[in-house]
């Protein structure tokens, strides 16, 4: 790659993530590659490249499995929506490296040398384990105020301290967070979530100042106390970060749920006998629901990240719960995350998980037939036995379905004695 831009007479240097990667002795997930080549030049050199986009000089060129994306180095002009710079200028290397966000991301490689070419002191604060703006914080949170919430990500992934003057100046522009666009912050807290340190990440956003604008409905958990009897380990906050400790290669669904999970405390806390929080589930739901629109989130994870948190309690009834009805609830595609969620709240707390075994023993032990019964009777035979049809046949198609969940009938002519039993005519 390099090798072949260089040969047309261009510069190309490894460029942000991967060299960072490459000094830490991780596997970059992806190669960004810098050229003094125009696209133009780029394009004309690999024609399967995928031009994503060309007036910022971003060229994706597909090679052996890995995707480079090649860029012409440049500096960017003003900002205006805190996204998009308004225009980019095409210009040397050194220009590059100080329009990227973090010392840490603007080191480049030269591949032809194998030298590490630092112009903003990226490998000092690799050693010393700190994150830290390039240039002027203040006026580079001002371009993008994404970048507060890069800071914490990376600070979290790496374990780092963010430097004093960086940090000082996300706590002074936090509350503009929210220029940004709902689907950035969404992105933003995912990979937060989802990286493998998000207990880390969520105090850091809490120190930063940025929890209370991005999530105010979990700002609001810190110092709800809780009945210590259920929970020694403290308010919901804590007991929350407690959770996020524990996701282990986690769906986004089950980072959000998780995160999510006792949302409803703070708003439903009551002092009677001892400390409630009566239908936290429920009112937990509902705010989950609103988290999810107000992120843009997709449908697909708003609805399982709202049945999550709607759940969570129910899972300690499934000992006591009718077959049907627990039939009916383990087979929810969803429950596998539940069960998850579950274990982590209950190691979070009072660290009894015996009731997560039993729930994956009694699933363990169950036939698949005996969860999903074959289906005995259909619409058509409620109609040849003479029923209007209506919104009824639900009803009595799911009482023949409890019926064999329960292990009391297993023939069409069991059935059919049942509906008629039930419904006369
Ligand atoms: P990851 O391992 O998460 O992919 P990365 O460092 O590769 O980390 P990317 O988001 O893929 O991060 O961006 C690639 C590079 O582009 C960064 O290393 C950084 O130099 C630059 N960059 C990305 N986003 C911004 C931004 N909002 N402001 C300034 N520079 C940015
Ligand atoms: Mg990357």
């Amino acid at each position: 790659m390099c090798e072949a831009l260089r040969q047309a007479g261009h510069r190309a240097l490894f460029a942000g993530g991967c060299v960072r990667d490459r000094l830490l002795g991780i596997v970059p997930k992806d190669y960004d590659i810098a050229t003094s080549a125009r696209p133009e030049a780029v394009m004309a050199l690999f024609p399967r490249c995928i031009p994503v986009g060309v007036a910022f000089g971003v060229i994706i060129v597909p090679r052996s499995g890995a995707a480079f994306e090649v860029t012409t180095f440049r500096q960017d002009g003003p900002y205006h929506d805190g996204r998009h710079p308004e225009s980019v200028a095409f210009l040397t290397e050194h220009e590059d490296a100080a329009r990227r966000d973090f010392t840490i991301n603007a080191l480049f490689f030269d591949p032809e040398t194998e030298t590490v070419i630092d112009y903003v002191g990226g490998q000092e604060d690799l050693r010393a384990g700190r994150l830290r703006a390039v240039g002027d914080a203040k006026r580079r949170f001002e371009e993008d105020y994404l970048r507060m919430l890069r800071a914490v990500r990376f600070a979290a992934r790496f374990g780092y301290t963010i430097h004093a003057d960086t940090l000082l100046a996300i706590q002074t522009h936090a509350h503009k967070i929210t220029r940004t666009s709902p689907e950035r912050i969404c992105e933003e807290l995912t990979k937060i979530l989802m990286e493998g340190h998000a207990k880390a990440g969520f105090e850091l956003l809490d120190a930063a100042g940025l929890l209370q604008y991005v999530l105010p409905e979990v700002h609001a958990m810190k110092g709800i106390e809780q009945p210590p009897e259920y929970h020694p380990e403290g308010d919901v906050f804590t007991h929350t970060l407690l959770l996020l400790e524990q996701l282990h290669e986690p769906s986004p669904t089950l980072c959000w749920g998780t995160l999510l999970h006792d949302v409803g405390k703070p708003p439903t806390q009551t002092f009677e006998d001892r400390i409630r929080f009566n239908h936290h589930a429920r009112v937990g739901a509902e705010m989950a629901d609103q988290i999810a629109r107000r992120l843009h989130m997709s449908n697909e994870w708003r609805n399982q990240i709202v049945w999550l948190v709607d759940q969570h309690m129910r899972v300690a009834d499934i000992p006591e719960m009718r077959e049907a009805r627990r039939k009916r609830f383990v087979r929810e595609s969803g429950f596998p995350e539940l069960l998850t969620l579950c274990r982590m709240d209950c190691v979070a707390s009072h660290a009894d998980t015996r009731i997560v075994e039993w729930i994956q023993d009694y699933i363990a032990a169950l036939p698949p037939e005996a969860v999903r019964p074959p289906r005995l009777i259909t619409g058509e035979d409620l109609i040849a036995w003479g029923y209007a049809p209506g919104p009824h046949f639900r009803e009595m198609l799911d009482a023949v379905e409890d019926a064999q969940l329960e292990g009391q009938l297993c023939s069409k002519e069991e059935a059919e004695a049942l509906v008629r039993e039930r419904w006369a005519h």
